[in-house]
């Protein structure tokens, strides 16, 4: 299997994808703003530590969006950058931004 065969997104498969990332990012967006309001509102003392948690999630995972992003327009989407094989697309129906394979994903998680 060469390179072209593992990135044979088509456009409008291209569009879709970033469709949905746009959509994401717009969604954690909203979500990050309204938590940092909340948080900027309490004093600081008082915010919980379930909120950062929260809000330092949604900041990673609005890193992990933009760098799909950019993958997709450095045409290199859906390719793990753990073994460089293919992420299954059903992973990415799931996880849209995930820069893993399941297998390089539980080896980086330990
Ligand atoms: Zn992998």
């Amino acid at each position: 299997m060469t390179t072209d065969d593992v990135h044979a997104l088509d456009g409008s498969a291209t569009r879709e994808v970033r469709r949905r990332l746009e959509e994401e990012r717009r969604k954690r967006g909203a979500q990050l703003a309204e938590l940092e309001e909340e948080i900027g509102r309490t004093p600081l003392e008082q915010v919980e530590a379930s909120d950062w948690s929260r809000a330092e999630n949604l900041r990673q995972s609005l890193a992990e969006i933009d760098g799909a992003v950019r993958r997709l327009d450095d045409g290199v989407y859906g390719r793990c950058e753990g073994c460089d094989q293919p992420i299954p697309p059903g992973r990415l129906e799931i996880l849209p931004y995930a820069r893993y394979c399941v297998r390089c994903q539980g080896r980086a998680g330990r």
